[in-house]
């Protein structure tokens, strides 16, 4: 009998399942076997007993969650074949975060591609998203509305650069995902010209070492001290989103507060969020990126995992590309509702 989609993937309880190989892709909850496609808390958990990502991957897994979390890890390399059970899966770059990977499962001439998190746009933290041509495309659709258009994000640096310049007096804030938006942000700022030391709440250290100990150029990054928070005029601060409404962020002087996030082109969000500076960089795809792509893989059918799914998948039908929702569960913002590492909280006096 030929092999048909559903051999390669279908949905249980636990996430994506290839029954013909054995294995999750990105399990919510613990599995036996699971492929991971990138770090993010949302699609990589502890608790597996056998774990195969690319070695950026395992390697965050290990800062995020401990060497113990799983029993068993593999390297999967990129553009390598690799036999798992009944079928082959392939890793190819997702262009999401460091070490994010795009995994395509085949067998008999039948490749579905499962996408993870993935954008086009330029980073220069990793590897270029790779069109995987495919049968089946899965897809996230985080900003699948056609309102979601993101700008270059130099324009967005610029603008953080030019605002400490017009208040040199004051300490610029940035919210960021501690993994991924945070280094790129900073890669971002170096390549504008940005000379001056990057600094860092406690909660965004252990990755971005990480980053640097992978060859990512990100210049000098001391970590915020609490006695110094007062004297850091014109300073740019990258911490956890979590920190920007915090008592910790007050202790700056005359704090600007800015927050990296595709979801800052909403600009209700922005306000609605205390933020004053809002900068679009994101690392998803926007729509026009989504349709890119789908159309680039010339996948006959897709499924999209989170987000917008609807209007993406009305999208695929009048371009005759079949296409259905998963409305998968767990999914999602990247780690927002994820804490920072106990070890990383400053303690707050109370005035
Ligand atoms: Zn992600
Ligand atoms: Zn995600």
């Amino acid at each position: 009998m030929p092999t048909r989609a559903s051999d390669l993937l279908t949905l249980t309880r636990e996430g994506l399942y290839c029954p013909l190989g054995g294995f999750h892709v990105d399990p919510t909850w613990p599995v036996e076997r699971a492929l991971i496609t990138h770090g993010h808390a949302d699609h990589a958990r502890a608790g597996h007993g056998h774990v195969l990502a690319t070695p950026e991957t395992l390697r965050i897994m290990a800062v995020r969650y401990g060497e113990e979390f799983c029993r068993q890890r593999q390297e999967a390399r990129l553009g390598e074949a690799l036999r798992i059970g009944d079928v082959t899966v392939r890793y190819a770059p997702a262009g999401h975060v460091l070490g994010s990977a795009q995994i395509a499962i085949e067998r008999d001439g039948v490749r579905v591609v499962v996408s993870g998190d993935y954008k086009r746009a330029p980073d220069p933290t990793c590897l270029p998203f790779e069109v995987v041509p495919c049968d089946v495309f899965i897809t996230e659709a985080t900003f699948g509305l056609p309102v979601f258009t993101h700008p270059d994000t130099r324009d967005e640096v610029r603008k953080l650069m030019a605002s400490v310049a017009l208040f040199p007096e004051r300490a610029h804030i940035v919210g960021a995902y501690a993994l991924g938006k945070a280094q790129r942000v900073m890669a971002l700022l170096r390549e504008e010209g940005w000379d001056r030391p990057i600094h860092l709440h406690g909660a965004m250290e252990k990755l971005t070492e990480l980053y640097k100990r992978e060859g990512i150029p990100l210049g000098d990054t001391p970590k915020v001290v609490a006695a110094d928070r007062k004297d850091l005029h014109g300073a740019i601060v990258i911490c956890p989103p979590s920190a920007m409404q915090d008592l910790w962020s007050r202790k700056f002087p005359d704090p600007v507060t800015c927050f990296a996030s595709g979801w800052m082109r909403v600009r209700a969000r922005a306000r609605q969020k205390g933020v004053e500076l809002p900068l679009v960089i994101s690392d998803h795809s926007d729509w026009p990126d989504l349709c890119r792509t789908i159309r680039d893989t010339g996948a006959g059918e897709v499924w999209v995992t989170h987000g917008q799914e609807d209007a993406l998948v009305h999208w695929c039908g009048t371009q005759g590309i079949k296409a259905k929702p998963l409305h998968m569960l767990g999914y999602g913002d990247d780690g927002e509702a994820e804490p920072a590492p106990a070890d990383a909280a400053e303690p707050e006096v109370a005035a």
